[in-house]
């Protein structure tokens, strides 16, 4: 999850249950709306759904940014595996609430003027099968101040640089 408040002097801006969306951001900027982060409210399909059209109802409204965060496709991958039937119909409800966003968009005028960015914060592979894999085969180990092994998740604190 990218936890930032991208909130700007003079820039309308709409977040939905984005991290940190509630905290001000350089000198107190707030964005003009904020739906703060729930662990149980970001992965309700249904409040995506609902939040998307809230998103395209604040850009029709003058909105310069709005934000939409919608964490299930991550947990069903990780829970069910990324090639699961379940990760799979995960991604095409998705794809169903983005095409109702776009067709907003489309039916506002406002499809040519608005950037859409689709940002995860992670790619998956399945590793069932595989007991171990060495991470010096994808970094240089003299860069690694520190590796922690969580299961299928590793966090690496990679050493400065100068
Ligand atoms: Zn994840």
């Amino acid at each position: 999850m990218v936890s930032c408040n991208i909130s700007l002097p003079g820039v309308r801006t709409s977040i939905y249950l984005w991290s940190n969306c509630d905290v001000p951001f350089d000198g107190g900027v707030l964005p003009e709306k904020c739906r703060p982060y729930d662990n149980f409210e970001c992965l309700r399909l249904d409040l995506f759904g609902q939040n998307l059209r809230s998103a395209s109802a604040d850009l029709r409204d003058g909105f310069d940014l709005a934000m939409v965060y919608y964490g299930n496709v991550d947990e069903v991958g990780h829970l069910r595996g990324p090639d699961s039937q379940a990760l799979e119909e995960e991604l095409i409800n998705v794809d169903y609430w983005i095409g109702d966003f776009l067709a907003a968009l489309e039916r506002d005028g406002l499809r040519n003027g608005t950037d859409v960015v689709i940002v995860s914060d992670h790619g998956m592979t399945d590793t069932r099968g595989r007991t171990s894999t060495r991470i010096t085969n994808f970094i240089d180990g003299d860069l690694i101040e520190r590796a922690c092994d969580l299961g299928p998740h590793m966090q690496v604190l990679l050493l400065k640089t100068p």
